[in-house]
């Protein structure tokens, strides 16, 4: 009888303790520095995905970020920075997540982890309206702006004969402003920015259809398997109820 009786105290006090463990893995374990606060790298000069506006970081991005961050119950802090930045960023922990208009590429799968993918975009060619270039045909000669580090720099590394022909600029802004006072001849830079440039720039004509496409995806430090899983499932949530549309509606022309 008495053994029965230690042996039923000693299990009690087994799960208790087990139980306050497991709670206080549960606080702990959200993949994030702080458990109520989640915070994402951007570089807000990339329209419609982050851009500035009221000195506040806004866009498609930011929105669909807010969103998870409601899902998950935390509160969204974003910080801006350049793009070439963000991976180091976010191996030191000093975001917990890139929402970027970030393209997946194997190279990138070496250092950090991608959530589902959540748009599908292109590189798109920029040039002067009276350039007369009709394509990369006509460009491998030519100065080439590039932002630092991304896909479109890469795709201009493979057209151009000579790679001190790329010009790199901190964000596309800079490598547009560029092409429009004469310093580059072209900018390869992602089709839906290449479009808002346009837009706001009557002078300037694009070039598309001359890449593959490529698919988009946050991206959390290599290996933190919690805060991935936690985005893509809060990430499902918000495509599967028309939110993540309605967001998409709102940016993309
Ligand atoms: N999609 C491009 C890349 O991932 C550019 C992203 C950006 O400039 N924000 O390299």
């Amino acid at each position: 009888m008495k053994k029965i009786k230690i042996f039923v105290m000693v299990l009690v006090v087994a799960s208790i303790f087990l139980g306050l463990v497991a709670c206080k893995n549960d606080k702990k374990d959200t993949g994030t520095k702080d458990p109520k606060v989640l915070v994402m790298g951007t570089n807000a000069a990339f329209p419609p995905f982050e851009y500035m506006e009221g000195g506040q970081v806004v866009g498609l991005d930011a929105e669909m970020m807010a969103l998870i961050a409601k899902e998950l119950g935390m509160e969204l802090k974003i910080v801006d920075m350049d793009f070439d930045s963000l991976p180091t960023a976010l191996a030191n922990g000093q975001i917990d997540i890139i929402a970027a208009g970030l393209t997946v590429r194997p190279d990138r799968e070496e250092t950090m982890d991608f959530t589902d993918t959540y748009y599908t975009a292109a590189q798109t060619v920029i040039v002067l309206k009276d350039s007369g270039y009709e394509g990369i045909v006509d460009l491998s000669d030519k100065l080439i702006g590039v932002q630092t580090g991304t896909t479109g720099s890469f795709c201009a590394e493979e057209f151009v004969n000579d790679l001190s022909q790329i010009k790199t600029f901190q964000n596309g802004m800079l490598a547009v402003e560029a092409l429009k006072n004469g310093q580059v001849d072209a900018v390869v830079i992602d089709n839906n920015p290449a479009k808002e440039y346009a837009e706001i720039n009557s002078n300037l004509d694009l070039i598309e259809g001359e890449f593959a496409d490529e698919m988009y995806a946050m991206a959390v430090a290599k290996g933190n398997k919690v805060l991935l899983d936690r985005v893509n499932e809060a990430f499902a949530k918000i495509r599967g109820n028309g939110e993540f549309d309605k967001i998409i509606d709102k940016y993309v022309k």
